[in-house]
């Protein structure tokens, strides 16, 4: 594909036209006042160029996005021991379900359920205070993304501290299992605040080249994790990514990707492009709905798919 720039522009105006837009998450006070209109999508190349369109520069909650950023920087901190504490399969179940713990005696499916990303922000916390583990990510996201001037967005951050009775029951519940090793609200204070990190698609697309570009971020020439450790975050974002609907977004798709509930996807091309979309409403899995579209779309007018010849 030539001209990308054209290709977006495309996207954008065909998304535009869209009266389904899907429904803003509610659940988080903050979250429900944000107008389902906007959509944003930014291209950043691994050699060098970027591509956006629509509303790129907006910055939006990325939520569970930063799932990926948590697991790269805890992979960081312990290695492979991470798998100890949280599996690497596909849970089939919506992002906050509870009932598949129980079962499985507290370890989650994988890191990017709630669950799973509660059982990270756990390990980030040791030998920190929450203050200081959260300083720590947002650190690493501005590093990722060459970009001092990203930060979290306190409101939504307090927003969902005051109404999160789920995630804290799900990390009670872990706790209960001796499957933490803070206390619920400690975990929570970090987990909470990495979602609430407020990032534009622009900033978003720029932080996950290194896993476009095998690990390695070309813009910033900064080397963030192995080849190996790239390749296999990719494999953990398309097999879980998108939690129940990741099935759905392989096979419409085809890229790794990691969504969030603002309505944020960031996905990856290897040896291509990152890419960031945003579009607050969500489908019934709590995927973006017009996100995926629009990533459809580009994925199948330029061929990058990873399951493409
Ligand atoms: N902070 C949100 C929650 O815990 C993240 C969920 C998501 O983006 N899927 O519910």
């Amino acid at each position: 594909m030539d001209d990308l720039q054209a290709l977006v522009d495309d996207i954008h105006r065909e998304i535009a036209a869209h009266t389904e837009r899907g429904k803003v998450a509610d659940y988080i006070p903050q979250l429900a006042a944000v107008d389902p209109a906007h959509f944003g999508i930014a291209v950043a190349t691994v050699d060098g160029r970027e591509f956006v369109a629509g509303n790129a520069d907006t910055p939006f909650s990325i939520q569970s996005v930063s799932k990926v950023f948590t697991l790269t920087l805890a992979l960081g901190t312990v290695g492979d021991r991470l798998w100890n504490r949280v599996g690497r399969e596909p849970s089939g179940t919506p992002f906050n379900s509870i009932v598949q713990l129980e079962l499985e005696h507290g370890k989650p499916r994988n890191p990017f359920i709630n669950a799973g990303a509660i059982a990270v922000a756990d390990v980030l916390l040791a030998g920190h205070r929450p203050k200081e583990a959260i300083g720590e990510i947002v650190q690493f996201v501005r590093f990722l993304a060459g970009d001092e001037t990203i930060v979290i967005d306190d409101r939504v951050a307090r927003s969902e501290t005051e109404t999160g009775f789920r995630n804290f029951a799900l990390a009670q519940f872990m706790r209960s299992f001796g499957k933490l090793d803070h206390p619920a609200e400690h975990v929570l204070g970090v987990y909470f605040h990495h979602c609430a990190l407020a990032m534009t698609c622009r900033q978003l697309a720029h932080s996950g080249l290194f896993l476009a570009a095998g690990g390695r971020n070309p813009a910033t020439g900064r080397t963030v994790v192995s080849r190996d450790r790239a390749r296999r975050i990719n494999a953990l974002m398309l097999t879980c990514g998108h939690y129940d609907g990741s099935g759905d977004f392989a096979y419409r798709v085809g890229l790794p990707g990691k969504s969030g509930v603002g309505g944020g996807i960031l996905a990856i091309a290897p040896g291509r492009a990152s890419v960031a979309v945003w579009s607050p409403g969500l489908n019934r899995n709590g995927n973006s709905l017009l996100g995926s579209l629009a990533l459809e779309m580009l994925a199948q007018r330029t061929g990058w798919s990873i399951f493409g010849a």
